[in-house]
């Protein structure tokens, strides 16, 4: 979401002020801006490391403009100010076509400009100044949906991104349309839940996220749909039915459940059980029984006992989690769970962290071998540095290399690969067909 944010920014700012120009070093730079993240503490820290830079920087180059937005900026609030008086402007994300007003008028009264809140949530046609250059030229993210209306107790994000705001449906048409026109392939639409989007026609008609599947489905350069994040709560049946009906939804479900301990889910208030949770596993696998599913946990959360940590470890064994997040607990002032007893030790956390990450990867092995001597619809998406191999990937998420006869016109094209050779969990396959 940030990289996105990002490339809005500098793309807004390119096309706004005539002489600016990207450069890869902050020391000879006129302005610096830091998209930061806080959702867990060593997200913050790298802000903080690299704001050590910064501090030398200005010291020397005090005319050195110093923007902050992201979450760190929404987080502390002014407080930001006196913590890090280097700062000149901090803004909120949502509000990118402010920023060349607000770096004007910095330069003209020198005076500190915080603008951070979140009404009118959106930046109206910010997306098409995204420079579609920073894409690669088969995928691209695209935003739905920003915000939270969740209140899981160990989150920062509805503080720092406030409510929901879904993005017009026809908005979002129009640019995967300008994309695929520009010869991408691949959407993965981007939000905090996205299935929880609820956008609206310009007719006042309501569009659920399943309506805007069909919608984006029906370009035809578009070949593949993905998603990233979902929530449980929000994959709802008429969801579950896409998967029947819209094969471009890709065989790899990237679904949260956080632990595997229903105690702990309650403390965490999610708001669904295990049981619930294995129920949208069940249906989704009923209809299409190839679909893999990705995870994110959180281990050593406050309260968590070494069976309910088991019960995580025996979900994961049952459910075959592939590519998942898995982090320790942390802390964030102002979450519910801040203040909760945390009688669990940092080694044990760690050790708990380990055993998972150590399953993760036993299962991704699972599935790569599951593969062998299969034939895979491969989306080409280019080659590998060395340029020996063109790689791309399979519908269940995984990449494939495959020997490429320096035959680029296959990029961005479904080929079928049959995998012939599996190597430190790397597959490797034969051209079959385009
Ligand atoms: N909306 C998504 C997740 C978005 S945040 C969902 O609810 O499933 C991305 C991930 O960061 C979360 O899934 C969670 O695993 C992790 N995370 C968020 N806050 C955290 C915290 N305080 N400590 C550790 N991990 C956290
Ligand atoms: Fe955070 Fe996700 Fe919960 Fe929202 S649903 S509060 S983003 S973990």
């Amino acid at each position: 979401m940030n990289k996105y944010d990002t490339n809005k920014i500098s793309s807004y700012l390119l096309k706004s002020f005539k002489k600016c120009f990207i450069i890869n070093s902050i020391d000879k730079s006129d302005l610096v801006i830091l998209n930061t993240c806080s959702v867990r503490q060593k997200a913050q820290n790298k802000f903080y490391s690299y704001f050590d830079i910064i501090k030398k920087i200005k010291k020397i180059n005090n005319k050195l403009i110093v923007i902050v937005c992201g979450c760190i900026a929404t987080y502390d609030r002014k407080d930001i100010f006196i913590k890090f008086p280097e700062i000149d402007i901090v803004f909120s994300s949502n509000k990118i076509k402010k920023l060349p007003v607000l770096i004007n008028n910095f330069k003209k009264f020198k005076k500190k400009i915080f603008d951070v809140d979140f009404k009118n949530n959106y930046d109206k046609n910010i997306n098409n100044y995204l420079d579609k250059s920073n894409y690669s030229y088969i995928n691209s993210f695209v935003s739905i949906i920003e915000g939270c209306n969740k209140c899981c107790s160990y989150c920062v994000v509805p503080i720092t991104k406030g409510k929901e705001f879904s993005r017009p449906p026809m908005d979002i048409i129009s640019e995967i349309c300008y994309l695929s026109k520009n010869g991408v392939s691949e959407i993965n639409l981007l939000g905090q839940n996205v299935n929880a989007y609820l956008g609206i026609f310009e007719n006042g008609k309501k569009c659920t996220f399943s309506n805007l599947l069909n919608l984006i489905s029906e370009i035809d350069e578009i070949k593949r749909i993905k998603f990233t994040t979902s929530h449980p709560i929000n994959f709802t049946d008429d969801l579950i039915l896409s998967y029947k009906n819209i094969h471009k939804i890709v065989d790899f479900v990237h679904l949260p459940i956080q632990s595997g301990s229903n105690k702990i889910l309650r403390y965490m208030r999610r708001n669904y059980t295990v049981e619930y949770y294995n129920k949208i596993v069940d249906k989704l696998l009923n209809i299409r029984p190839k679909l893999i599913f990705g995870s994110d946990f959180i281990v050593g959360f406050p309260g968590e006992s070494n069976k309910d940590f088991n019960l995580t470890i025996d979900l994961v064994n049952k459910i075959k989690f592939d590519s998942s997040f898995a982090f320790i607990y942390s802390p964030r002032p102002g979450t519910k769970s801040f203040n909760m007893i945390d009688n669990i030790s940092y080694n044990e956390k760690k050790n708990r962290l380990y055993k998972l990450l150590e399953l993760l990867r036993k299962n991704s092995i699972f599935w790569s071998n599951t593969m062998l001597n299969t034939e895979q619809e491969i989306l080409v998406e280019g080659y590998t540095k060395k340029k020996d191999f063109l790689f791309g990937r399979a519908r269940n998420n995984k990449i494939i290399y495959f020997n490429s006869n320096k035959n680029n016109n296959l990029i961005g094209k479904l080929i079928n690969i049959k995998i012939n050779k599996i190597n430190k969990n790397m597959l490797y396959g034969k051209l079959v067909n385009i």
